[in-house]
């Protein structure tokens, strides 16, 4: 078992704002995992808000015994062993689960997505997503993202209709919103749900902040548009308490500690009737691949890693029709230039 991990600056094609901030590039850690002439591919993505970065992956990582990463793949037990060293560190814990998933597909020759049971001809479309901007800049993003069948947009500041106008002007497309925490008022962030219902907006993710159930519940109760909890939601015990708050969840690998967890995650909403959301971070191929490969199992997928970065070091997927293409190649399919 050899394994490599190396810290690289996912840049944006353009500086990213949202409700609570703007950057320009991500930091992530690209792993690579070989065991017997195979080698599997993860990637920890570490967006700031989450709160690890290059350092804390590495420390984690040093304290990781190397014998639990190779086969046999007991996903259960691996995950429970990570979360014992530190119960954090959800993005490094996705690479390595990452890593193993397709380590195990080309070992055993299999698709990652055959270990879920997800059948590829589910395929959600994936939304392409448009930062907060000036209406100029947000014409051009909507052409660059002309081969997505909806769009994204980030709300939660005070000009909110301006820019649902300003998107409304170019094109009929179905919306979803992400108002990231930042309606403050309960009453203020109906008016807007009920607004975005007439501007045609199908979901709207975290309306107010994750700490305050109360108001997001309330929000809920009366939308017409499906409320979808994000932040709120990172890992599998978070699932649980979405039920009754929101209509449903938004699962990242990077929040659930990767694939493993996530499918949990997912299968767990269904169970409780919550709607389910498939979403990403700043991402490469190999994350969006991961990300895929679980999409079918949810209505609602947003995962335009690679749309939205210029130096992928990975080969685009496959991308057809709006959708991403799962293809029957062992593990994640990820293609290294
Ligand atoms: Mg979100």
């Amino acid at each position: 078992m050899k394994i490599s991990y190396k810290p690289f600056e996912l840049i944006l094609r353009h500086p990213f704002t949202i409700a609570k901030f703007s950057r320009t590039s991500t930091p992530i850690m690209l792993m690579e995992l070989s065991h017997e002439g195979f080698t599997g591919y993860g990637e920890a993505s570490m967006v700031p808000y989450m709160g690890e970065n290059i350092e804390t992956a590495n420390s984690f990582m040093s304290k990781v015994d190397l014998s639990w990463l190779k086969p046999p793949f007991n996903f259960d037990e691996l995950i429970a062993y990570l979360d014992g060293i530190a119960p954090g560190n959800p993005n490094i814990k996705a690479a390595i689960d990452i890593a193993l998933q397709d380590l195990r597909g080309k070992i055993e020759q299999k698709a990652c997505y055959k270990y879920f049971n997800t059948d590829p001809a589910k395929m959600p479309p994936t939304s392409y997503t448009l930062g907060i901007d000036t209406p100029e800049v947000l014409l051009q993003k909507i052409k660059e993202g002309e081969h997505c069948h909806i769009i994204k947009v980030k709300l939660g500041r005070d000009n909110d209709k301006e820019l649902i106008n300003t998107i409304r002007s170019a094109t009929d497309k179905p919306l979803y919103v992400d108002a990231n925490q930042g309606w403050k008022d309960r009453q203020q962030g109906l008016d807007m749900v009920l607004w975005l219902h007439e501007q045609g907006v199908v979901l709207i993710e975290q309306p107010m902040a994750k700490e305050d159930p109360d108001s997001n519940a309330w929000i809920t109760e009366r939308s017409p548009v499906a409320i979808v909890g994000d932040e709120s939601v990172q890992r599998f015990a978070d699932v649980e308490k979405a039920k009754g708050v929101y209509h449903g969840i938004n699962m990242k690998l990077m929040k659930s500690a990767g694939m493993h967890e996530g499918y949990r995650m997912i299968m767990k909403a269904k169970e409780l009737g919550l709607k389910t959301m498939i979403g990403c971070m700043s991402e490469t191929s190999c994350g969006t691949l991961a990300a895929a490969a679980l999409a079918p199992l949810c209505d609602w997928a947003d995962l335009d890693g690679p749309f939205l970065t210029s130096n992928n070091p990975y080969k685009d997927p496959e991308f057809a029709d709006g959708k991403w293409v799962l293809t029957d190649t062992p593990g994640l399919g990820l293609i290294k230039f």
